[in-house]
């Protein structure tokens, strides 16, 4: 039920565009891959997990659609261009990028490693970077594309622990609202979405009573479902959203408002 597109009023809005979705082999990112496809687009699915990003790659065949698998480290620019390279020649276009690769490495400041520091911006700041600036020129000579980063409601909150990923997420929105101006005139979209806690692997790892009382700070009182993320993205991407660009939409549950 929760990987049904809940917006019917979306299918099929964007046939035969095409889309990237990095760190898409798994959560939110397969969700979002999956959702992008039932809306009418060809995906390449980016991920450094191999065999997960095809195994996502085949179930958007099995919906009708071209789909590609992309083994590549975001934190890689060149691998980012040649990526962006190749979806152009084999699928011919790119209209959509959702810069979704993220991870986590936890700690207080006095106990964090400058490795921790390195790779959480690495992945997320940088990655986001790396993949926006690959697809600006195509999508400059199309006039048109949709850029849709995912931060965190923890870059606008700040928590106590994930100051490497609060100021990784942080930075994200502040370089989609830059991007945003820039790429505006080129008729090029640029938003942010901030997640609250959603279920997967990345909170799974949470003790249960962590994940209590999570819940009990969220108005709606529950975690989010990827399906969630992901259809806020269908809205982002889709023509209702034509008019908006420079925007952070918290899908949190109300935890931030
Ligand atoms: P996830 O289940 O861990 O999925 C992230 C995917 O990104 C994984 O497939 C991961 O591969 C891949 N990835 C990691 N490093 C990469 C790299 N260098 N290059 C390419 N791919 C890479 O996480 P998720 O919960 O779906 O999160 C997706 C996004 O939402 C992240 O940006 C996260 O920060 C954000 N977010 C999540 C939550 C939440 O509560 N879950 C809340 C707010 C924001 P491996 O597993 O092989 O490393």
């Amino acid at each position: 039920m929760t990987e049904q597109v809940k917006l019917p009023w979306l299918s099929d809005c964007i046939e035969g565009q095409v889309a990237i979705v990095t760190g898409g082999a798994q959560g939110i990112g397969r969700t979002i891959a999956l959702t992008i496809a039932r809306m009418g687009a060809d995906v390449a699915v980016v991920d450094v997990d191999q065999e997960k990003a095809e195994a996502t790659a085949g179930e958007i065949r099995e919906l009708g659609r071209s789909a590609l698998a992309f083994k590549a480290d975001v934190t890689n620019l060149e691998d980012a261009e040649g990526c962006v390279q190749k979806v152009v020649e084999k699928l011919g276009r790119v209209d959509i990028l959702v810069n979704n690769a993220g991870i986590t490495r936890d700690n207080i400041l006095l106990r964090m490693k400058e490795e921790e520091w390195d790779a959480v911006i690495a992945v997320n700041l940088k990655g986001t970077f790396n993949f926006t600036k690959a697809v600006a020129r195509p999508m400059i000579k199309n006039r048109s594309g949709r850029i849709v980063n995912i931060a965190s409601v923890i870059g606008v909150m700040g928590n106590a622990g994930q100051g490497n990923y609060a100021a990784s997420k942080a930075g994200i929105i502040g370089f989609s609202k830059s991007i945003a101006k820039e790429l505006a005139s080129r008729g090029v979209t640029v938003n942010a979405i901030a997640p609250g806690f959603i279920d997967t692997a990345m909170t799974k790892v949470l003790p249960e009573d962590v994940r209590n009382q999570l819940r009990e700070q969220i108005p709606l009182k529950r975690l989010g479902a990827s399906q969630d993320v992901a259809d806020v993205v269908a809205f982002l991407v889709s023509p209702a959203a034509n008019y908006v660009t420079g925007q952070v939409l918290h899908v949190d549950g109300g935890m931030v408002m």
